[in-house]
């Protein structure tokens, strides 16, 4: 269902598995991962690395989240053999996942949503699968980590969770923008992983990050359900990315089509700003702007 390009130092090493593109319109990633094609070769010392520019291919021909089945790769693990084309990639991304050692799996927020650069991983019960996700996490060096709930299903993460892989996914950006920041980051992240893993000579950087969250709280990190779209309308944040706001602050306005009603919307917790609309035009439950707890 997609191409993938693995290369093998002929050493003993781990088996790195990187992916973007499960989300088809999410480009930071897909072309941090055209550059590292063009140098993992002659860079490789220890292990073997796969990498996948574009998982979810019939998404990215149509220049869309998800393929014409409409279904979500990211909710649809493990997938189906016999299914839809959804259902199909979700299954071979899920063998993929279960045949590597580490996994990382680059994100933004697409077309219709911005997210501030993380490093993002589930809380995985078993200490020896989370300390080293912790450290993979850390080596990435983005901005934010965002440790949340293990419970959550049918994504990449939830596959690599059960196969006992430790396993990120970074977020970087998105609003219908390639940003060349977002490039550099998740190639260097990718490139500070691979030293972290001794499969490249590779010393690493100063630490980037600014903040370290572990949410174990049910739902933590499900960032498609906070702060809904009460209704169809125009959506004004007057937030921006990495904003600290306190509950009961005004994070935008919403206006129906006909300009005939228009709600301020009000944060219901505190914290740090790390998704917004960015689009806006929503439909309803849409969501508008998700904001990462501080105090875990
Ligand atoms: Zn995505």
């Amino acid at each position: 269902m997609f191409t993938k390009h693995t290369y093998d130092s002929g050493k003993p090493g781990p088996h790195l598995l990187i992916t973007a593109g499960v989300h088809g319109d999410e480009f930071e990633s897909i072309s941090a991962i055209h550059r590292i094609q063009t140098w993992i070769q002659d860079e490789i010392v220890h292990g073997v690395v796969t990498l996948v520019p574009v998982v979810n291919e019939a998404a990215f021909l149509r220049g869309h989240r998800t393929a014409d089945d409409g279904l979500d790769l990211a909710r649809t693990c493990p997938g189906n053999i016999d299914g839809t084309v959804t259902e199909k990639t979700a299954h071979e991304l899920s063998e993929l996942i279960c045949s590597a050692d580490y996994y990382i799996d680059l994100h933004t927020g697409g077309t219709r949503i911005s997210v501030a650069p993380l490093a993002g991983y589930v809380l995985h019960p078993n200490m020896e699968v989370l300390e080293p996700t912790r450290q993979m996490a850390r080596a990435f060096n983005l901005p934010i980590i965002w440790g949340t709930d293990w419970r959550l299903e049918g994504r990449s993460l939830s596959i690599a969770r059960d196969a006992n892989v430790p396993a990120i996914y970074c977020e970087y950006l998105g609003g219908a923008q390639c940003s060349i920041d977002g490039i550099n980051a998740y190639e260097d992240g990718c490139k500070n992983v691979m030293g972290w893993l001794d499969m490249i000579v590779h010393s690493q950087p100063e630490p980037l990050i600014e903040h370290f969250v572990e949410d174990p709280r049910p739902g933590a990190g499900h960032l498609q359900i906070n702060n809904p779209a009460p209704f169809d309308g125009v959506f004004i944040a007057s937030v921006s990315l990495g904003d600290s706001i306190s509950a009961g602050e005004i994070y935008g306005t919403l206006t129906t089509m006909d300009g005939t009603k228009s709600v301020e919307l009000i944060a219901e917790t505190s914290g740090i700003v790390i998704l917004l609309h960015t689009f806006p035009g929503v439909n309803t439950s849409d969501p508008l702007c998700v904001i990462m707890s501080e105090q875990g």
